[in-house]
């Protein structure tokens, strides 16, 4: 508590210098957080010097400055953006380190409301604070929590959140204006697959699935935050609309379409909120979205009136903090690792250990940017950490346990795998190894064009591959269809029966769809989606493979750097010279029936949003089976949109149009009627 000025000591100079500092290094963390959602220290850091600032600015009165960070919530709102004023502040929450601290916030709220018969314990999700406000049931406006008096006007982003509800369930019960706030999140598996993409691409990483969210929240173009999935979890609601207890309001909120976190409890004493959160510190990592502590709130809004708040946060709540999922290990060595399509990234192999729910042996360190700017070296002791409680990744060197010696680490300016030159390009943080002809990129490639998303050959994993590469019996993929049932019987693991099965199953996969053709040769920025653009644009490789940049540029959905990508891929001679051994081994592309016979001949379909049973290529592959047509955009002429979960902004087009929406459900109903 800060003491009453007048009777303030005088405040030691060291005391005051180190506030000046901390508020300082706060300021520049939280713009990185807020502004640029690009932090530079961990969340577990940042709170550190926050609690150091607190309690520096309660033990001198008169340290305390109205413009602290420990007096502010978030950070200033983006200028691109219309601001929001907010019917009344969004605030921050005070921090819970330990289970005495949470026992203190119990006494103080008694001390204040008198007894409190219940308190309501949620997971804290590590997402981005969200105000959506609704006019008679139906969604208006959305909103960030910007500074907490102003944020930022999100309404087109939000509106492709599938989650969002667009319409309240009772609008009798939603009269007039009421506002639904909560958190907007990236699941895990989505954050990590986004990174991984953009490492891919040779961009900076997200830290964490707050920022990626915040990120795809704050995109000046919706259907990028509509391709994010992002998805929400909301907690509060006002006006009260007749519930008297934040239990009720969860419920009523459950009731009325809005996505509530499932695990909440209602606690009756200190002890169930403990055993509440003893329960989640482990159980959470197996959650499909980070939880970074758990809120507890006193459930009855009249009291939580009375309590009121204090500067940034409310009296009647608490977020205990889970304690950093960081533990210590050793960085054994800097290898460089070699992706499919050149980009060489540095991986520290580690003493493993355990940490957030799975054992830890290598962590990915980005590019040489990132291992200079962490300044780690081999020999380091580490603390290690999972962003978004799925990616290892190493917050800092213990730099007092350096040992004597120990020098910076230097990237290689020669590929690992094949000696040649490695090339940076100015926009990128990647250096990229450009021999076609690279080992290690083969093997990476003959990896994608096997996979699940390329080719589909059940039974070829990557250590088969490896096992092929290393007998010397497979250079790309046009060998693959040469391997025989002799060569595969030289392995160690195979016999008759298995080398047979995995023949057959090659020799299965030699017509597939041409999308899955596209894909599966590996050309950089193109992924399942754009192959699926380029195969009902053109139809069939041959053509796709005479397309100059121009013509690549002219379909739908393809920029300039994706039709340069390709038009260079096909114009080099290992392109060309792929493609032709392909259509020697036999390999070829069904054709592409949009406009054969079929139930849905003439019809235009739009899908939106992610399916669960289908991927999106998958999904347009059936209906092109059946004479369909799939399309990127909505018009008049639309026959149905799909929409599946969190879908885009073609979802609001349909229905200005009064075009046709089905569901994933009815959609796959529909294919089976169809005979697809
Ligand atoms: P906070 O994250 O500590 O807690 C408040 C927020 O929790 C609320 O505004 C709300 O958005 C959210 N929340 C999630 N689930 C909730 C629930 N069930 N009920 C109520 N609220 C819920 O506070 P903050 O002001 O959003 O952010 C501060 C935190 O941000 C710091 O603790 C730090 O971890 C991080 N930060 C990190 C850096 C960095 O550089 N790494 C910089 C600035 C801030």
């Amino acid at each position: 508590m800060v003491k009453p000025l007048g009777k303030a000591p005088t405040i030691p100079m060291a005391a005051r210098d180190r506030a000046v500092e901390l508020r300082q290094v706060l300021d520049d963390n939280a713009h990185r957080y807020y502004v640029l959602d690009d932090p530079q220290i961990s969340d577990a850091e940042y709170d550190r010097l926050f609690r150091e600032l607190v309690d520096l600015e309660a033990e001198y009165a008169g340290l305390q400055t109205p413009d602290s960070p420990t007096q502010r919530v978030g950070g200033a709102p983006l200028e691109t953006f219309t601001k929001v004023r907010h019917r009344s502040q969004m605030l921050s929450l005070g921090n819970a380190f330990t289970s005495a601290e949470v026992e203190a916030f119990f006494a103080r709220a008694e001390r204040g409301a008198g007894h409190v018969d219940a308190f309501v314990c949620e997971l804290k999700i590590d997402g981005l604070a969200i105000s959506l406000t609704y006019q008679d049931g139906a969604f208006v406006r959305a909103a960030t929590r910007g500074n907490g008096v102003e944020g930022e006007d999100v309404t087109a982003n939000v509106r492709t959140i599938r989650s969002v509800p667009m319409r309240a369930q009772a609008p009798e019960r939603f009269a007039g204006e009421v506002e639904v706030r909560g958190e907007v999140y990236l699941p895990k598996a989505r954050f990590a697959a986004f990174n991984a993409q953009l490492e891919e691409a040779g961009k900076p990483t997200y830290a964490n699935p707050r920022n990626a969210a915040a990120g795809a929240v704050r995109q000046l173009d919706p259907s990028v935050t509509a391709k994010r999935g992002l998805s929400t979890f909301m907690y509060q609601l006002e006006p009260s609309k007749g519930v008297a207890t934040q239990a009720d309001a969860l419920d009523l909120l459950g009731s009325v379409g809005f996505r509530v976190n499932p695990h909440r409890h209602v606690a009756g004493s200190v002890d169930e909120v403990l055993a509440f959160i003893e329960h989640w510190s482990e159980k959470r990592h197996d959650l499909d979205y980070e939880t970074d502590g758990v809120v507890i709130k006193v459930s009855s809004l009249a009291l939580q009136a009375e309590l009121g708040k204090v500067s940034r946060s409310p009296r009647w709540a608490i977020a205990y903090k889970f304690p950093p999922a960081e533990v210590e290990t050793e960085v054994l060595d800097i290898a460089v690792q070699v992706g499919r399509t050149g980009s060489v990234t540095p991986v520290a192999h580690l003493r493993p250990v355990f940490v957030a729910g799975s054992t830890v042996r290598r962590c990915t360190l980005h590019n040489e940017d990132e291992v200079a700017r962490k300044d780690v070296r081999i020999g380091d002791t580490v603390l290690l950490h999972k962003a978004g409680d799925v990616i290892p990744e190493i917050v800092r060197p213990i730099l007092e346990r350096r040992p004597k010696g120990a020098k910076p680490w230097v990237m290689p300016n020669r590929c690992p795998a094949c000696d040649s030159e490695l090339v940076r390009e100015p926009d990128e943080v990647v250096r990229r190894c450009v021999n076609p002809l690279c080992p290690a990129q083969r093997r990476e490639r003959l990896r994608h064009f096997t996979s699940r998303a390329g080719m589909n050959i059940e039974g070829l994993g990557e250590a088969i591959i490896d096992q092929l590469v290393d007998a010397g019996f497979l250079a790309d993929a046009a060998d693959l269809f040469g391997v025989t049932v002799e060569q595969l019987l030289t392995l160690e693991g195979f016999a008759q029966r298995s080398a047979q099965k995995l023949h057959d199953s090659i020799a299965a996969r030699t017509t597939v769809p041409l999308a899955r053709l596209i894909n599966a040769l590996g050309i950089r920025h193109v992924g399942e989606h754009t192959a699926a653009l380029l195969a009902t644009h053109f139809g069939s490789i041959e053509a796709l493979a005479a397309a100059s940049a121009a013509d690549l540029t002219a379909v739908e959905g393809v920029g300039p750097v994706v039709a340069e990508d390709v038009a260079r891929w096909f114009g080099t001679d290992e392109g060309r010279d792929l493609v032709r051994r392909l259509g020697a081994a036999g390999v070829t592309a069904e054709p592409v029936r949009a406009a054969a016979g079929g139930p849905w001949h003439g019809q235009s379909w739009v899908l939106t949003g992610t399916m669960d049973a289908l991927t999106r290529p998958e999904a347009e592959e059936r209906i092109r089976g059946l004479g369909g047509t799939p399309s990127s955009s909505v018009s008049k002429r639309t026959h149905t949109v799909v929409a599946a979960a969190s879908p885009g902004t073609k979802l609001g087009r349909a229905q200005e149009l009064g075009v046709r929406v089905i569901d994933e459900q009815a959609f796959l109903d529909e294919l089976t009627a169809a005979g697809g």
